[in-house]
C-alpha cells in the first residue's frame, strides 16, 4: 500500500487541469498573451514569479511556458507565448472560449525578496521580458523595500518591443529606471542602439549591494551575467532563468538534465555561480 502511495503524487502531477482562455492579446506578429481561468470555476493556481506551467493543446502536444502575469491576481493566469514550432503555434492560435490542459506551477522563483534593502537590476532580452514581468509587478508593489530599481531591456528592432505600452506607463510613474535598447534602429527610434549588455557599465547601482534578475537568449544571459560581475556584483547575487527542452516537468524524464541538476525542478531560475561553467552547452 505504502509503495503504491509513493507513486500517487507523480500521477497527479502528470494530469492536466482544464483551463479556458478568457482573453487573448496579440503582442507581436508571432507572440500572444493568454489570460486563463479554470474551466471548473475554482481558482486555477497560485504561483511565485519565475515559475512556469506545462501548457497542453489537445491532440497537439505540451510545452513549458513561463507565467507572465501578476502573482497577486489570483483570478486569472497570464502566459505569453511566441510561435516557434508545432505546439507553440497551436497555443498562439487559441482564442477566447477555447480550452487547454495546464499542469503546474513548476520550478524555482525569482528571489525578489533577496533584494530587500538592496538595488535591483532586471536585465531582459526579447521574449525574456515575459518571465520577468511577474518579478517587475512584485518590485513595483513592494517598491519601498528596495533601493534603486533598474530595468534594462533589449530587443532586435523597435517594433519587437514587448509590453510596449506598459513599459511606457511604468517609465512615466518613475518607480524604476527603464532603459530600452535595440540592435537595429529605424528612422523613428530615438533611444539606445546596441546590445543590452552595453548598458551595464553605466548602471549607477551599488554593485556590492545589488541583486540581478536576468532572462533572455542564453548567449545574452552569458554576456549580461559576465558584465554584471565585471562591475563588481558577486556571482551569487546574479540569477538567470534557463531553458532546456523538457517533457515531464517533475524531474523524471531527464530531458532537461543540466549536469547534476534538472532545469524543471532545480531551475528554471538558477544562481550564476552554480551554472556559469555550463552555460552555452546544449547537452551535458
Ligand atoms: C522553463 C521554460 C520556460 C519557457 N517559457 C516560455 C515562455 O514564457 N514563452 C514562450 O514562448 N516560450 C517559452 N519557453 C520555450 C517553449 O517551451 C518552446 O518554444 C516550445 O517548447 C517549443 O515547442 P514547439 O512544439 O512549439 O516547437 P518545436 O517544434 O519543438 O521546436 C521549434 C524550434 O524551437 C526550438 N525549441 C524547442 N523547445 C525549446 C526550448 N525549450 N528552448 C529553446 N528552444 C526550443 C527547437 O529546437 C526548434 O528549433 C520556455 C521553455 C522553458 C524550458
Amino acid at each position: 500500500m505504502d509503495r503504491l502511495a509513493e507513486f500517487a503524487p507523480v500521477t497527479d502531477a502528470m494530469v492536466p487541469r482544464i483551463a479556458r482562455v478568457v482573453r487573448r492579446v496579440r503582442d507581436l506578429p508571432d507572440t500572444v498573451t493568454l489570460e486563463l481561468v479554470s474551466a471548473d470555476g475554482q481558482p486555477l493556481m497560485r504561483y511565485a514569479p519565475g515559475q512556469f506551467t506545462m501548457m497542453y493543446v489537445f491532440g497537439v502536444g505540451e510545452i513549458p511556458v513561463s507565467i507572465s502575469g501578476d502573482a497577486s491576481d489570483t483570478t486569472r493566469l497570464v502566459q505569453t507565448v511566441r510561435a516557434v514550432g508545432k505546439v507553440s503555434e497551436a497555443v498562439t492560435r487559441l482564442s477566447a472560449g477555447d480550452t487547454l490542459g495546464l499542469r503546474g506551477p513548476y520550478g524555482t522563483a525569482w528571489p525578489v525578496a533577496e533584494g530587500y534593502g538592496r538595488d535591483v537590476v532586471v536585465v531582459a532580452g526579447g521574449l525574456g521580458l515575459a518571465p520577468l514581468r511577474p518579478a517587475l509587478y512584485q518590485l513595483r508593489a513592494e517598491r519601498k523595500q528596495f533601493g534603486k530599481v533598474v530595468l534594462l531591456y533589449g530587443t532586435r528592432r523597435p517594433e519587437e518591443i514587448l509590453f510596449r505600452r506598459q513599459l511606457e506607463t511604468w517609465r512615466r510613474q518613475l518607480d524604476m529606471e527603464i532603459e530600452v535598447t535595440v540592435d537595429h534602429a529605424n528612422t523613428d527610434w530615438r533611444g539606445n542602439v546596441g546590445v543590452v549588455t552595453k548598458l551595464i557599465p553605466r548602471l549607477g547601482v551599488d554593485a556590492t549591494n545589488a541583486t540581478a534578475l536576468v532572462c533572455g537568449p542564453e548567449i545574452m544571459m552569458r554576456y549580461a551575467a559576465s558584465a554584471l560581475h565585471d562591475i563588481g556584483m558577486p556571482e551569487e547575487t546574479i540569477h538567470l532563468s534557463l531553458e532546456r527542452n523538457m517533457k515531464c516537468a517533475v524531474g523524471l524524464c531527464g530531458h532537461c538534465q543540466f549536469a547534476g541538476s534538472f532545469i524543471c525542478k532545480d531551475g528554471a531560475v538558477m544562481r550564476y555561480d552554480r551554472v556559469r561553467r555550463l552555460l552555452g552547452l546544449k547537452e551535458i
